[in-house]
């Protein structure tokens, strides 16, 4: 029998394991303090846990870190992981310091399948789903890496962004139980409002979501009408705006926010026109009865290699926004955050790109803060 990974399991989980081998929930819990809240991953050092459970554990379970291929530290704070999941694959994990909070953007698959025509994670295919070991194993272990850096014992991270490589509505499985951990009291006691799921638009999924575990909902929109977003964003053939609107005003009234983030990736020539915006602006206001309740934030497009593709100017993206705002839409800019690691990420990818497929992604790497066109009150903002 192979050893359980205990970071498989949210605290269910985590007590149905502990009822098999004949213990109480309540040594669940205190196991899940240790491994969640304190970073233990040796049970000899649970010491409030009895030593015939702590010997019964050492031979059925083991906490299962993931293997660090490489860290780099931005000037202004921002360090990003690229973690080994075995078969050649590497995913990767960001931290961005703000004043106040610390967002983590955790990565939910080895590759992706939905194959974004502006995402160098959608270029390289798709190569499998992580675990939910795997999903919690990136906070688990940058929560515990900030805190021994900064020489804190409280916590670190505020937020998490499913926002690295891969579709974690694809994933769904395993992403749940991964949002539990991070929301139990006894795990990590993050906000629902601070916990982001960023979709391609998996319908669905979306619907089960609201009823399974419902956390701040994000949604890659980028395009303003079906023709376009066809060509950037394939699953929109499968699931067209006019159904993943519906999707996401059903799942307001369950959503811990009162509104949907749409994501938008500025791509010059192709989405950014005072046109695009004016369809976007009819397409967000007439949706429903009185309008879909969202906020927009347009990310200046990062370009890799083949892509094909350039980001938007600046003044372009100023028009865009300020068109978006005039119409009453609340529109953000994304700031980017870790330029200078981000530089550094074409040097990576030199050593690892036979291993990883994953290394010269610059897409997401950019990290990011808001700048707020219209102004966003702070606890909208989260
Ligand atoms: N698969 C999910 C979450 C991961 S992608 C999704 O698509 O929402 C996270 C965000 O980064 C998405 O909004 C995605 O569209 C955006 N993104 C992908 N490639 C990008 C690039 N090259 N430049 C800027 N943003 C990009
Ligand atoms: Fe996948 Fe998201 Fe990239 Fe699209 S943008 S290919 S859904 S990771």
């Amino acid at each position: 029998m192979t050893a359980a990974n205990l970071l498989d399991f949210d605290l269910e989980g985590l007590a149905a394991f502990c009822e098999r081998l004949g213990e109480k929930r309540f040594r669940a819990v205190q196991l899940f303090r240790w491994i969640h809240q304190r970073g233990e991953s040796d049970f000899a050092s649970m010491t409030d846990l009895a030593k015939s459970l702590r010997d019964k554990l050492g031979g059925v379970a083991h906490i299962k870190p993931l293997t660090v291929l490489s860290r780099q530290d931005s000037l202004d704070g921002t360090i990003k992981w690229l973690f080994d999941v075995g078969n050649g694959d590497a995913v990767e994990t960001v931290f961005i310091p703000e004043t106040d909070r610390g967002t983590l953007c955790i990565s939910s698959q080895a590759g992706c399948a939905v194959g974004c025509r502006f995402c160098s994670t959608g270029h390289q295919g798709f190569s499998r789903n992580l675990t939910t070991g795997e999903i919690v194993a990136q906070l688990w272990f940058a929560e515990h890496f900030l805190r021994a850096k900064l020489g804190v014992s409280e916590r670190v991270i505020s937020n998490v962004v499913m926002m690295g490589m891969g579709e974690p509505l694809q994933n769904y499985s395993a992403l749940v139980p991964a949002l539990k951990v991070m929301l139990d009291d006894h795990g990590y006691g993050l906000s629902r409002r601070r916990v982001t799921v960023s979709t391609s638009g998996v319908v669905p999924m979306i619907d089960r979501l609201a009823v399974d575990c419902p956390v701040a909902l994000a949604v890659s929109l980028h395009a303003p009408n079906d023709d376009l977003r066809n060509g950037l964003v394939p699953l929109n053939k499968k699931y067209p705006l006019r159904d993943l609107l519906d999707a996401c005003a059903r799942y307001l009234p369950a959503a811990p926010r009162d509104f949907v983030t749409f994501e938008y990736c500025m791509l010059a020539g192709v989405n950014d026109q005072p046109e695009h915006a004016r369809q976007l602006v009819d397409l967000l206001r007439q949706h429903g009865r009185n309008g879909l309740a969202c906020k927009i934030n347009l990310i200046p497009f990062n370009p890799f290699p083949d892509s094909g593709l350039v980001c938007s100017d600046k003044a372009t993206v100023l028009a865009f926004a300020g068109q978006l705002s005039a119409a009453g839409l609340v529109t953000t800019v994304r700031k980017t955050r870790g330029d200078d690691i981000d530089a550094a990420c074409g040097q990576l990818a030199g050593d690892v790109v036979d291993r990883t497929r994953v290394a010269d992604r610059m897409g997401q790497l950019r990290r990011l803060s808001e700048t707020p066109v219209t102004w966003m009150s702070r606890e909208h903002a989260g």
